[in-house]
């Protein structure tokens, strides 16, 4: 096993911007609070920093995750053999024009509220999400109708595999639906993001306000409101937001699938949203709970429920293990795959295990 200690540690010291810290456990770390211990832990204040120790650990062989804000991640119990790399260079710079640049560790929510004060539109719809800006594009983040994606120019990258640091264009990424080719592969680190906003003054159009353009302000204040009640915006004396947001991704199937589930489930309106290919995402929230599975499931003093806000979050009420989490993923997973015959695919990244709590 490659070793974490010695002549690394002493490389690892030596660089500028790098500071070796004590590992704490990811129920630390994570917005879902669960999660053992890792080998090792350092945290990056620069780019270069950061670039410079993925490089390192990566020459050694030593497994490694990069880690913003730990607020898409389910990480396994005990001793988790890789070493955390802490993005905390936190630049970040708005130009008059509306270009962003945002350093890694910056905080996202702390970026969008810094766009919305300059008046720039663009990414106001993505107030309230947790986690850092150099995991937007990993998955493309989103929410009402909006993507990182729509307004991304750049993105600065370390590639683990040719070891270099370059721009590239959103296009190599392959955005999609809470997807790029980043996200569980570990390919490339993201070091700074570069957006183009609009410095009208004026919203996007807002899905929630029936396609309405405001103010920018006035349509962040309606964002975070909205996912306040709905428990998105972390708030550490609510459980219902100790979680890792949606648990699960919507589901895209085949249109006559799509005219099945209506028909059985015999409510007007099941939302159903075309695709170019022709299939039609669903929603998962509205496919959990009409295969039975409520506001809170199972009940009052599980470790894990459903949030009692929101059928798509699953949340530790203070105790729980990875464990089980995994176990109520599954147990919605298969009760909707049951009923309609759609698998549900969780949307965070798993470490050291997967929704089957196969440990890896
Ligand atoms: C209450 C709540 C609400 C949420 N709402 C939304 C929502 O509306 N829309 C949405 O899309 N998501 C949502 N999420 C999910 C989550 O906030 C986003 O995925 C966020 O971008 C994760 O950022 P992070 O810094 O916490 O990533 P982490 O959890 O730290 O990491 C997640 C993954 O990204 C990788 N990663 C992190 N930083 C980098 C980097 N610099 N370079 C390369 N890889 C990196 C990690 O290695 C890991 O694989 C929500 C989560 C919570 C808890």
């Amino acid at each position: 096993m490659a070793r974490f200690d010695g002549p690394l540690l002493e490389k690892l010291s030596a660089v500028a911007g790098l500071e070796i810290l004590e590992p704490v456990a990811f129920a630390q770390l994570t917005s879902l609070h669960v999660g053992g211990t890792p080998r090792g832990m350092v945290r990056a204040t620069t780019s270069d920093a950061l670039a410079h120790a993925v490089k390192l650990l990566d020459e050694a062989s030593v497994p490694l995750l990069v880690v913003g804000g730990g607020s898409n991640l389910v990480v396994a119990e005990g001793d988790v053999d890789l070493v955390v790399v802490l993005a905390a260079n936190d630049a970040v710079n708005v130009s008059e024009q509306g270009i962003v640049h945002a350093e890694a560790g910056a905080v996202w929510d702390s970026v969008v509220a810094t766009t919305v004060e300059h008046g720039l539109s663009g990414i106001e719809a993505l107030s309230g999400i947790p986690g850092s800006a150099g995991a937007t594009p990993v998955q493309n983040v989103g929410a009402y109708g909006a993507e990182v994606g729509d307004v991304l120019t750049q993105v600065k990258l370390y590639n683990r595999e040719t070891k270099e640091t370059g721009w590239v264009k959103p296009e190599q990424l392959e955005l999609a639906y809470r997807y790029s080719n980043l996200k569980f592969t570990n390919r490339a680190v993201v070091l700074e993001i570069e957006m183009e906003l609009d410095p009208s003054g004026v919203s996007i159009p807002l899905r929630h306000l029936g396609g309405q353009q405001v103010p920018v302000a006035e349509a962040r204040a309606s964002v975070l409101e909205l996912r306040g009640q709905k428990g998105m915006v972390i708030n550490p004396e609510d459980h219902d937001t100790w979680s890792a947001g949606s648990f699960f991704t919507n589901p895209v199937v085949d249109k006559a699938l799509a005219d099945e589930i209506e028909a059985k489930v015999g409510e007007e309106g099941m939302p159903r949203f075309a695709q170019p290919d022709g299939r039609e995402k669903l929603a998962a929230a509205w496919l959990i709970e009409r295969a039975g599975f409520r506001r809170g499931y199972p009940a009052e003093d599980a470790p894990v429920r459903l949030s009692t806000k929101h059928t798509l979050a699953i949340t530790n009420r203070g105790g729980a293990t990875a464990s089980d989490v995994a176990g109520l993923a599954r147990t919605i997973r298969d009760g909707v795959e049951r009923e309609f015959g759609v698998r549900l695919v969780p949307e965070p990244v798993w470490i050291g295990m997967d929704i089957d709590d196969i440990q890896k």
